[in-house]
């Protein structure tokens, strides 16, 4: 078996990832461990009714991309609110509890945010171990986390908290149903566990029980177990990823279903089995109006009853049930299905939450290994883990990931335009133009000046069209190196270089580079003539020539030329800053800037350059950091933005305070 693409994982993300591949006309193959598609996302039908083993609710709805599938596939869509904060006629948990327990759950959170710009925590630090209500704060984060506050990180909770929004509906034949139809047309081949990934050839090479399969990209959008426990390897190994996957562990939260006799039942009811107690489970009753209970279990308490029997499990659930409404119940409730996503094989868990002081390895685990092997699936998601639109945002990344790199073209092919501007125009006017087979001797003899502007002539035109060439094509593919990066190179010097496309890169990245570079950047065209003046007056001073250059002219002079060569290697900076100002546009130029410029020895881009200083990539910087990789940009041999002293430090800081300025006077217009 053989494909350009393959992806290993059926579940949202892998379904996400494998559509967009197959939308954008890839060869892409889905090898699925199980034998169905869809993960954790799982619609079983028992009688008339569709039940999400896994996950249903369409959280943060209105922003939620499943929601938009689902109205262009034609599902319903049930927007009937959550009533998780409600208790159904106040049964077994009076409304002045209620009261105190909502103030004591707003405290709760109010004193976590606190401090969450500090070290990371246990969420457990921010409620008294006597609060009478810390039993049921702890069973919501079992519910929400699906592990009790001692595992859970502050940090990787606030970053959930503040992305989440407030719309939670469902979908009325399933949402696993609905994933599952989004992956139909997809080439699968099911009951195909991956073991291993053999990245040492120039095609990947994928151990499975049906043969080896053949690959030049791989997304990996298997849940973290599969990885940190070593079912899923990779030779050479990726340790890197290893650990993140163990920084990221699946918690656990289960579902028992029961069936109602009779028709007399409230819809859409819900109610807490005992609010005081460690271990007890969130009931929707008659949910949809239907005739069933989903009995919710999250944290220890869903470890316990994974542990029980299936009738140990409805046991518990129809005795917590009986007890608020009534013994009659006992009779009226019968089990109709249960989970164990503990036990699952190839899935081993619900969701994941961060150990603590591990939130950052989200980031890490979603960074693509050596532009071949990209890596989905809701815990790679920074702020929508544990969600199946979250699992589809990361698919869609690493897909796109994975298209940008297969369209980079190799270094090899890019050479002969690489070495376009010629210092011997002669040669080429020889070599490429003439195509004359006489040989030279033999031609009749022309005038010798006649001759040189012949030559000085074709070799501009040349050059013209080359460049004009050159500069089209990186409009749409990313340098795949600069001479200043071949330079390291030649010196023994390792390189490395992580581009991020502007679209995910932290808007304050482009800010600080502004205000530290070039505040006049969407102002000019390409020139800031002031400056020039200024700088032009310095250096009729003596002393090092200054360049008062703009954005534009570093990115020309990074992209297409070398670093030295005083005022002749202005003259080709002009030209090519003329010609990106007017091929690429600010927003790409400002991208391209951001992705080679050197942030330290031997690093490019301000990406690399993050995760080099501060352990995460540059989709989520602080005005801080990205005032800091700002500072670096002049002096990059010289200067580091981790731990800096002096200057670094205290530029800055400062451009840390315009990052602010950019943008409140819309400084940065032309590349938002
Ligand atoms: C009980 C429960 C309730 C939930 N409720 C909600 C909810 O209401 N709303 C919400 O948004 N989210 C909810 N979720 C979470 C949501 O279901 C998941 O976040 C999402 O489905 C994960 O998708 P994924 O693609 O990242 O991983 P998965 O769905 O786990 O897919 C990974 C796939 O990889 C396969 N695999 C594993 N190993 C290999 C291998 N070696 N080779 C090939 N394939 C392999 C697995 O079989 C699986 O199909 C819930 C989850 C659970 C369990």
């Amino acid at each position: 078996m053989s494909s350009k693409f393959v992806v290993i994982g059926g579940g949202a993300a892998g379904i996400a990832a494998a559509r967009r591949l197959l939308d954008s006309g890839g060869d892409v193959l889905l090898l699925e461990a199980s034998g169905r598609i869809g993960g954790r996302a799982h619609s079983v039908r028992v009688g008339r009714e569709a039940l999400d083993l896994g996950c249903s609710w369409l959280h943060s709805a209105d922003r939620n991309p499943w929601t938009r599938i689902a109205l262009a596939e034609g599902f319903q869509i049930d927007r009937t609110p959550a009533h998780w904060r409600e208790q159904w006629r106040d049964l077994g948990f009076a409304a002045a509890d209620q009261e105190a327990f909502q103030a004591a759950y707003q405290q709760f959170t109010e004193r976590a945010l606190t401090y969450r710009n500090g070290p990371d925590r246990p969420l457990s630090d921010f409620i008294q171990p006597d609060n009478p209500w810390r039993p049921l704060i702890d069973a919501i984060s079992g519910y929400a986390n699906g592990a009790n506050l001692g595992a859970v990180s502050l940090h990787d909770w606030a970053a959930y908290e503040d992305a989440a929004g407030d719309d939670n509906w469902r979908l009325v034949e399933g949402y696993g149903t609905l994933i599952a139809a989004y992956g139909k047309r997809l080439p699968v081949r099911l009951d195909c566990p991956v073991s291993m990934i053999d990245h040492r050839g120039p095609r990947m090479r994928l151990v499975t029980p049906q043969g080896l399969v053949e690959a030049d990209r791989v997304i990996v959008a298997v849940p973290t177990p599969i990885i940190a426990d070593g079912d899923l390897t990779f030779d050479p190994p990726i340790s890197a990823k290893r650990e993140a996957a163990a920084g990221l562990p699946l918690g656990l939260a289960d579902k028992i279903f029961l069936g109602i006799r009779g028709d007399d039942y409230p819809h859409n009811a819900h109610v807490i089995g005992n609010p005081h107690a460690a271990c007890s489970a969130s009931y929707q009753i008659g949910y949809l109006g239907r005739p069933v209970v989903e009995a919710f279990f999250g944290g220890d308490c869903a470890e316990a009853i994974e542990r029980e029997s299936d009738a140990g499990a409805a046991d518990f659930a129809i005795g917590e049930l009986a007890r608020l409404l009534g013994n009659d119940w006992r009779l009226r409730l019968q089990p109709l299905a249960r989970t164990r996503w503990r036990a699952e094989r190839f899935i081993r868990g619900s969701y994941s939450h961060a150990r603590i002081g591990e939130a950052g390895q989200r980031r890490l685990l979603a960074q693509p290994h050596d532009d071949r092997i990209f890596f989905a699936g809701e815990a790679c998601s920074a702020s929508d883990f544990s969600t199946a639109h979250g699992a589809y945002e990361t698919g869609i990344a690493a897909a796109e990931e994975a298209l940008a790199a297969d369209r980079r073209p190799r270094i090899v092919t890019s050479m002969p335009l690489m070495t376009a501007p010629s210092p011997h125009p002669t040669d080429i006017a020889t070599t490429q133009t003439d195509p004359d087979p006489m040989p030279a001797r033999a031609k009749p003899c022309r005038p010798f000046l006649r001759r040189l502007f012949g030559w000085i002539w074709k070799g501009a035109l040349a050059f013209v069209i080359v460049s004009v060439l050159w500069v089209g094509i990186y409009r749409f593919i990313n340098p795949p190196f600069t001479f200043t990066m071949l330079g390291d190179v030649l010196h023994g010097q390792l390189i490395t270089k992580q581009w991020m496309s502007i679209d995910r890169m932290d808007p304050n990245m482009p800010r600080a580079a502004i205000a530290g570079e070039d505040a006049r950047f969407c102002l000019h065209d390409g020139f800031d003539f002031g400056a020039l003046r200024q700088a032009y007056q310095r250096n009729q001073k003596g002393g090092r020539i200054r360049g008062g250059s703009t954005i534009s002219q570093q990115t020309a002079k990074n992209v297409f030329l070398i670093q030295s060569g005083g005022y002749v290697r202005k003259g080709f900076e002009a030209w090519f800053t003329f010609l990106i100002e007017h091929l690429w546009g600010k927003r790409r130029i400002m991208e391209v800037y951001l992705n080679v410029a050197e942030t330290g020895i031997g690093t490019y881009g301000a990406n690399a350059g993050s995760i080099r200083y501060f352990g995460h990539d540059a989709s989520s910087m602080s005005p801080t950091e990205a005032g800091r990789i700002a500072a670096v940009l002049p002096l990059p041999k010289k200067r580091a933005a981790i731990d800096p002293r002096g200057f670094v430090r205290r530029h800055g800081n400062a451009l840390a305070k315009y990052v602010n300025v950019v943008r409140g006077n819309g400084l940065d217009s032309c590349v938002r």
